[in-house]
């Protein structure tokens, strides 16, 4: 059977990003985001591939994550970026010597009434400036107070995200570091600021833990920078291919409430992929993908199971032709930009009918 639409995902481009990220902060070790499925591509390979290029740790966002990486013999240490919710997940991940990433009281609350938390090792998330989650930075003070309380535990370092590293102008980034450092001034413990556009655009986050997602999947976080200027492989290559082919008069309008119109005598491709399979439905037309090695427009609305496309430029195509959704050759940053939206959530937004392949 062919698969109708496939997610190929070359495990070798992300072993080759983690080696770039070590370049850009060679005395970090990293922390490789792998969380909502490896950022939709895939989380068991994903980490097994990370684990054999010698990752430091993984990042998850749940328990639940977590187990599943635990349950396929990764044996990397995993942090849980929201921490635990209950005593019973709070004691699971003790046991499964998770690291948990603690950013409330309540959370405290729950650990220290652990019957054995011997085990337990944390790290501290700080909000300095994003306001989503983490400790107020002046609760640092309390936080050390409780770490002398449990000597047993053992802190894996201090975390804080930046909101904005995504903008090289922004001095919002410089506010939060400096306000995070002041916080900790005189404090021990390892430090993590950057995610991938802190990496690549702020020098001065790259402290004894960087944590990269985006850019181990060979996207560029920055719209001013592209992937391959960065030396950033794009592990995923999305694929569907032609299952019709039309030829329509000037004047004819294409697909649901007619949104295309052909402006001339024109051949209409029908590709076999949808937002049943995570291509949104906010694509515009114009949105681009690749027929035969030629780069070609969307035209009209996305359906459920297809999508219709302008094939003026390559005449010869046919029935059965693969089309490339986005991967090498067409960055899934720029495709993600016409839909008004991220390389991360048309990853994110693959669904279960989508064949996936690992290289
Ligand atoms: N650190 C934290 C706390 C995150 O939530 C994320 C992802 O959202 C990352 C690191 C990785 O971010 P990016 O994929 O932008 O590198």
């Amino acid at each position: 059977m062919i698969p109708r639409v496939t997610a190929t995902v070359d495990l070798g481009c992300i072993q080759h990003n983690l080696q770039v990220v070590r370049g850009m902060a060679p005395r970090s070790r990293v922390m490789a985001a792998v969380k909502a499925d490896a950022y939709g591509h895939g989380a068991v390979p994903v980490a097994r591939a990370l684990e054999a290029a010698g990752v430091d740790a993984l990042a998850v966002a749940c328990l639940e994550e977590a187990m599943e990486l635990r349950q396929a013999h990764v044996v990397t240490p995993i942090a849980l970026l929201e921490g635990v919710i209950s005593g019973e997940e709070a004691a699971q991940a003790v046991y499964e010597r998770l690291q948990i990433v603690v950013h409330d009281h309540w959370q405290l609350a729950l650990l220290e009434a652990l019957p054995d938390s011997a085990q337990l090792s944390l790290w501290f998330k700080l909000d300095s400036g994003m306001h989503r989650l983490g400790f107020p930075l002046a609760d640092v003070p309390k936080l050390v107070e409780v770490l002398r309380r449990h000597p047993n535990w053992k802190l894996e370092g201090w975390m804080t995200h930046l909101a904005c590293a995504d903008e090289p102008e922004n001095d919002f980034t410089p506010l939060q570091i400096a306000r995070f450092d002041a916080a900790l001034q005189g404090i021990p413990g390892p430090r993590s600021i950057a995610n991938s556009a802190g990496i690549i655009a702020w020098p001065s986050a790259r402290r004894d833990w960087v944590r990269p997602g985006l850019a181990l999947y060979g996207c560029s976080p920055l719209p001013a920078r592209s992937a391959a200027d960065l030396d950033l492989r794009p592990a995923m290559a999305l694929d569907s291919r032609l299952i019709a082919v039309r030829e329509f008069a000037a004047g004819e309008r294409v697909g649901y409430g007619g949104a295309y119109v052909c402006p001339e005598r024109m051949p209409i491709g029908v590709v076999a992929v949808g937002y049943a399979d995570g291509i949104h439905r906010a694509f515009a037309n114009g949105t681009p993908m690749v027929v035969a090695g030629c780069r070609v427009p969307l035209a009209g609305r996305v359906s459920m199971d297809m999508i219709t496309v302008d094939l003026r430029a390559v005449p010869q195509a046919a029935v059965g032709d693969p089309v490339r959704l986005w991967g090498p050759g067409l960055a899934a940053e720029e495709v993600a930009a016409y839909a008004g939206t991220l390389a991360y959530e048309l990853f994110c937004g693959l669904t279960q009918r989508v064949h996936y392949r690992h290289l």
